[in-house]
């Protein structure tokens, strides 16, 4: 398997205070979701040993927690494998956190979508060649193939496209990130039901 080659790579400034997410009933559903997807596949490690895939919780206002960097191929996270989002910047390519590991790759897609759209709750970003081709091929909702991941042009397109969508929960395909889809939506479960279910369909039809 090809995995994306700048996959893992973090792209903006990032600034890290140390400490510790606190753990709560939200972030263990958070937890639980994950493993369900990473059984599925649509989280885990590429070959290279580069990981793929993060989930987010919006806690108060635009903060949230994220998976941290280099989590990947960990079936079952601890809580100190996830990161508090203090604040970032689209604008000025910057994330702010607060944990023991640095915060994922992805962390300004993330954001992006909470600014965008204050119903959202959750967002899961899952890599799945099958699923990204299929979707492709018959068109969904998707970002620019020319615009890459982990960039603020990548933010700003995301931003877009989430203020365009009436409904939730919503998925797309990142058409420029090799096997990137996201999706987000008011709660944990319907956004991963709504990629279970996708993914069902996607091998049924
Ligand atoms: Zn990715």
């Amino acid at each position: 398997m090809n995995a994306p080659t700048d996959d893992g790579v973090i792209k903006y400034s990032s600034q890290r205070v140390d400490g510790i997410v606190e753990a709560s009933a939200q972030l263990d559903e958070l937890n639980r979701a994950r493993t369900i997807l990473f059984d599925l596949g649509l989280i885990g490690a590429y070959l290279n040993g580069i990981g793929y895939g993060n989930l987010s919780l919006r806690t108060s206002g635009q903060q949230f927690v994220i998976t941290a960097s280099a989590t990947g191929a960990i079936r079952q996270l601890q809580t100190d494998q996830f990161c508090l989002v203090e604040s970032f910047s689209i604008e000025h390519n910057s994330v702010r956190s607060r944990g023991s590991l640095e915060a994922s790759s992805e962390s300004m897609t993330h954001g992006a979508i909470y600014a965008a759209n204050p119903a959202v709750h959750c967002v899961m970003h899952v890599h799945s060649r099958s699923l990204f081709d299929a979707l492709l091929a018959r068109n969904a909702l998707h970002t620019a193939p020319d615009i890459p991941y982990g960039t603020p042009a990548m933010a700003r397109t995301v931003a877009q496209l989430v203020a365009a969508q009436p409904g939730l929960p919503v998925l797309f395909v990142m058409a420029g990130h090799d096997e990137g889809i996201v999706a987000y939506g008011e709660d944990i479960d319907s956004v991963r039901s709504l990629l279970v279910d996708t993914l069902n369909r996607k091998l049924t039809s």
